[in-house]
This record gives structure tokens, C-alpha cells and sequence, in this order.
């Protein structure tokens, strides 16, 4: 305070009392519970997001019936193998499979018969594959094999082994068994080629395979 009579300024200095030291402790306190409740709410509802976000992914790059990586998913993969085997000079083959009659199957049987077929067909093929090679359901009754790091000889022998497979798999529908036949079209990745052309490629085999009769599989070279 200012004090004319003398031309003084009065200022007290005085410690904080007891309650005033309490009200400010509980209002760090406080302050120090928000912010943790606030950092926890933040990461529950990241970790939420980003789960949320992989179930997305995973439901649009995977088809339904199958369970197998549909054309989005294998686009995605697909490329990067493509540019890996160009950059790494190695040889990575493509194997374009289509049920055989698949229309009559469903015609004769029934929708879910031919449903049926897909998912065991699916199955087999998974499992004869590699966890590195790439699969997908392309469309319809129509999938696609890329094999990595594999000459071709390699992949023909196992395209050969999956036809056979085929041939020789029935699987139950209805207290009845269902069989069905692929035609399979394959080919290698040519220095400089693109996935499209690789896989234009593999679908010229493949039409050679259905015209030469089915069941059997064709390549094509460059
Ligand atoms: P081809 O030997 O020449 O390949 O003859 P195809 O009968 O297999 O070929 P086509 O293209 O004439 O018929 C394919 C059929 O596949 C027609 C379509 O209704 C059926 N299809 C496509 N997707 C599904 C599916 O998800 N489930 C079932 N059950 N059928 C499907
Ligand atoms: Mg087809
Ligand atoms: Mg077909």
C-alpha cells in the first residue's frame, strides 16, 4: 500500500498459511489426476481406432466365403513381389486356377453346393502352399498362385501337384460327396514386365488349358 504521508510503499511479506499450502497441493493433485486420466482415456481410444482400422483392412482385402486374400489384398502384395523379384533378378511365377464346369456343379447341386466346393477347393489350395507365396481368390471360381523365388519347373510341378490333388478330393455336402476338376494356366515374370502382363500372361495358358480340354494345366512362355 502506498503511503502518501511518508511517500512509502508498504508491502507485508507473509509465508503461506496451512490451508491456503493445502487447496493449492490438492489442486496439483488434481491437476495430475486429469492428466492421467486424460493420457489413458487417449491411448485406450488409439489402441481401439487402430484395431478398428486393422478389422477394416482385414474385411476389405479378404473374401468372405474363402477366407483367402480377395483382388484388393493380393494387389497389394502382388506388386511389391513383383518389384522384389525384378530388383533381386529372381524368378517368380504366376499360376491362374479355374474350377472346371463350376456352372453345371452349381446348376446340378445347387448355389451352397458350389459355395461348399469354393471354401474346401480354397482350403486344399491354401494348404499347399508356402506362408511366402501370395493367393488370392481372383473372382468367382477363378484363383491365383504367385510363387516366389521359384523357377519354373518348381511351379509346375506343384501346379501339376495341386491338379491332381483336385482331381482326387471329394468333399461332403448334404450327406453327399461334391468333385470338381481345375484347369490351370502358368507362367514367369520376364525382366521388366509389369503384374498385369504377367497375369495377361498366365490367363492366355489358362484359356489354352480349358480349350485343350480342362483338367490340365498349360504354359505360357514370352
Ligand atoms: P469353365 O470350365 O469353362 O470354367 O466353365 P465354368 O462353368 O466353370 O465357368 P463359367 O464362367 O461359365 O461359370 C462360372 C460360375 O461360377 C458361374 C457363377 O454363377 C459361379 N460362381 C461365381 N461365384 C460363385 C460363388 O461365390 N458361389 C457359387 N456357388 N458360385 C459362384
Ligand atoms: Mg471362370
Ligand atoms: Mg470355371
Amino acid at each position: 500500500r502506498f503511503i502518501p504521508e511518508l511517500n512509502w510503499y508498504l508491502f507485508v511479506d507473509k509465508h503461506e498459511n496451512g490451508a491456503l499450502a493445502g487447496i493449492r497441493k490438492s489442486l496439483y493433485v488434481n491437476l495430475l489426476i486429469c492428466l492421467l486420466v486424460t493420457v489413458i482415456v487417449i491411448s485406450l481410444v488409439s489402441v481401439a481406432l487402430r484395431r478398428y482400422q486393422q478389422r477394416i483392412t482385414a474385411l476389405a482385402t479378404t473374401d468372405l466365403l474363402t477366407e483367402l486374400p480377395n483382388r484388393r489384398g493380393f494387389n497389394l502384395l502382388a506388386n511389391q513381389a513383383v518389384q522384389e523379384a525384378r530388383r533381386g533378378h529372381s524368378p517368380l511365377c504366376a499360376l491362374l486356377l479355374d474350377l472346371d464346369n463350376f456352372k453345371q456343379l452349381n446348376d446340378s447341386q445347387g448355389h451352397l453346393a458350389g459355395d461348399e466346393v469354393l471354401r474346401g477347393f480354397a482350403a486344399n489350395l491354401q494348404s499347399a502352399v508356402r506362408q511366402a507365396d501370395i493367393i488370392c481368390r481372383w473372382g468367382g471360381e477363378e484363383f491365383i498362385l504367385l510363387l516366389k523365388d521359384t523357377p519354373i519347373e518348381q511351379a509346375r510341378e506343384l501346379g501339376e501337384k495341386i491338379r491332381q490333388q483336385t482331381e482326387q478330393s471329394s468333399f461332403s455336402y448334404n450327406g453327399g460327396e461334391l468333385r470338381i476338376t481345375t484347369s490351370i494356366g502358368l507362367t514367369q515374370l520376364q525382366p521388366d514386365e509389369v503384374l498385369d502382363q504377367l497375369i495377361a500372361r498366365a490367363d492366355r495358358a489358362l484359356y489354352r488349358a480349358k480349350q485343350s480340354g480342362r483338367n490340365r494345366l498349360c504354359e505360357e512362355t514370352a
